[in-house]
């Protein structure tokens, strides 16, 4: 059962499990350059990370045009994924593949 979807625009990439969607949108997927700071940032779960955790809701709506339901809907993946993931170990997977 394939309970992930990697999310990302065009993409239909289905996973069994999150870490493996989090590794696939960090090395399959072209970096995001974030529209707020301009730092370059893997694609997917850490570019929303990056978003919400160096940023204010209001720099991000403002920075993406992005209404109160877009926010919500990624404050909600990023829970989920936080409270699913083995975030220690995917980051280590990810360094040992150079792509960190
Ligand atoms: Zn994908
Ligand atoms: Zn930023």
């Amino acid at each position: 059962m394939s309970r992930w979807k990697c999310g990302i625009e065009g993409c239909d990439a289905k996973f069994e499990d999150v870490e493996s969607t989090i590794i696939h949108q960090t090395v399959e997927h072209e970096r995001h350059e974030c529209k707020v700071c301009g730092t370059i940032v893997p694609e997917g779960y850490f570019a929303i990370r990056h978003a919400f955790d160096e940023h204010t809701r209001a720099e991000y709506v403002r920075a993406y045009e992005a209404d109160s339901t877009a926010v919500r809907t990624r404050e909600d993946v990023k829970g989920e994924i936080e409270a699913q993931a083995d975030l220690g170990n995917v980051v280590e997977q990810l360094r040992e593949r150079g792509a960190l």
